[in-house]
């Protein structure tokens, strides 16, 4: 069959600017899928867009155009309103573990499919794969049985979402074209979307360790993904957030679990309390659940009775103690004073190179590995007070991280004024 277009035509219409129709959008993203348009020439679109962007309506066809190249699940049946949350990513960012237990208890049901970690930021399925047993990978029916008896899942999201994105996203990856606005907001609304969330909480992270650097690009990318999912009648809210100091004292797998479940038992550090909480409230307001306060639901220990549940459904054992590191070191504070800063990207790098995430794909991680935090910006600590250790499988990761942490922190005779954890809130 003749095509309709042809990729040079295309990519020469977006290079000089000028608006692809909804049927040119069309075409290119299901022959690409396909694999009827060559990997170079949607390098080539993928750059002009980077250079280019999309304008609004090219950008919904071009988010439903991703869609529709793949399945979309279908929770109608259940008889909870769903809610999912999303987060850009982020340095100790183990929020969706207390998070989608926690909505669950208050009576929503929480579809949450997750990625994998790649780079400095950790991926929650590689957290919870620290619990010995548990299974990230579910069937779709496996995945609406779990939410209609326990309301919340934290699976893999499947090969059948939005599989252009998938192939589109790799692409990006070896060609510099990942920091697109219009690009990153397809591809995560197309995958959202398709997953049949009725409605989602973004968090969009701002900061040295985030995606975003700065606070109009962060708003920028929110007001598009909430654009997006408001038009595809998916209720959408986004929160923006500090991402320039790790979010609570933990960074890694296994360590975050713990952390989690300490949040869970009515603990935790304050900043992920905090943001557990505001999101909780974000995602039940989103679909109508306004008489519950989340905050009792994690005292009265609601919350963790849906953690075990659902670590179980997923045959993990959540009493089974986590893998301890067979190595450790301890860096300690060279003066006494205020911690006036502690940069959030470095030690997502230590923790990486210590083996918490991987380079490539392929690659697997440590169960054990990570970087506990003993302070943080605006706590007092005197010459000689731990301030972070390292922990890995491997000596010889060590040397590394030691390295990539040591312009990470100040400590200054006076404090300075902290930073805010929630910025701003971008409502549709
Ligand atoms: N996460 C995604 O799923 N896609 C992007 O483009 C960036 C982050």
């Amino acid at each position: 069959m003749a095509e309709p277009f042809s990729a040079p035509e295309l990519i020469r219409i977006k290079r000089d600017g000028e608006r692809l129709s909804d049927e040119q959008i069309d075409w290119l993203i299901d022959a690409y899928a396909a694999g009827r348009i060559a990997e170079e020439q949607m390098a080539a679109m993928a750059m002009a867009v980077f250079f280019r962007g999309l304008s609004g309506t090219e950008l919904s066809r071009w988010t439903q155009a991703m869609i529709n190249t793949g399945e979309r699940l279908d929770f109608s049946t259940l008889a909870r309103p769903t809610v999912d949350k999303h987060s850009t990513g982020g340095v100790g960012d183990k929020i969706t573990l207390p998070l989608a237990p926690l909505v669950a208890a208050c009576g929503a049901a929480v579809p949450q499919l997750s990625g994998r970690g790649l780079g400095h930021t950790g991926g929650t399925l590689d957290k919870l794969e620290a619990i010995p047993g548990w299974r990230a990978t579910l069937s779709n029916d496996e995945i609406l049985t779990q939410l209609d008896d326990v309301g919340a899942v934290i699976s893999a999201a499947g090969t059948g979402l939005a599989p252009a994105d998938r192939k589109l996203y790799a692409l990006r990856d070896i060609t510099s074209t990942v920091e697109s606005i219009p690009l990153i907001a397809s591809s995560i609304m197309s995958k959202k979307i398709a997953e049949g969330t009725g409605a989602l909480v973004l968090d969009v992270k701002v900061g040295g360790g985030a995606f975003m650097k700065d606070l109009d690009a962060a708003r920028a990318l929110a007001e598009t993904m909430v654009g997006l999912g408001t038009a595809a009648e998916v209720e959408t809210i986004a929160l923006i957030t500090d991402m320039s100091t790790p979010l609570g004292l933990a960074c890694g797998n296994g360590v975050e679990v713990e952390e989690s479940v300490q949040v869970l038992a009515g603990g935790g550090p304050p900043d992920v309390i905090e943001l557990t909480v505001a999101l909780a409230r974000e995602m039940l307001a989103a679909v109508g659940i306004a008489d519950v306060d989340p905050a009792d639901a994690l005292a009265s220990g609601r919350a963790m009775d849906v953690w075990r549940k659902m670590i179980i459904a997923q045959d993990g054992d959540p009493d089974a103690p986590l893998p301890q590191a067979r190595e450790s070191e301890v860096i300690t504070a060279d003066r006494s004073g205020y911690l006036t800063r502690l940069d959030a990207y470095p030690v997502g790098v230590a923790a990486w190179r210590l083996g918490a995430g991987r380079a490539r794909k392929e690659d697997s991680v440590q169960a054990a590995a990570g970087v506990r935090l003993h302070a943080k910006p605006g706590d007092q600590v005197t010459a000689g007070q731990p301030i972070v250790t390292l922990l890995t499988d491997d000596a010889d990761r060590i040397e590394g991280a030691r390295q990539v942490l040591t312009d990470a922190w100040s400590i200054e005779a006076q404090p300075s004024t902290g930073q805010q954890l929630i910025i701003d809130r971008i409502a549709g």
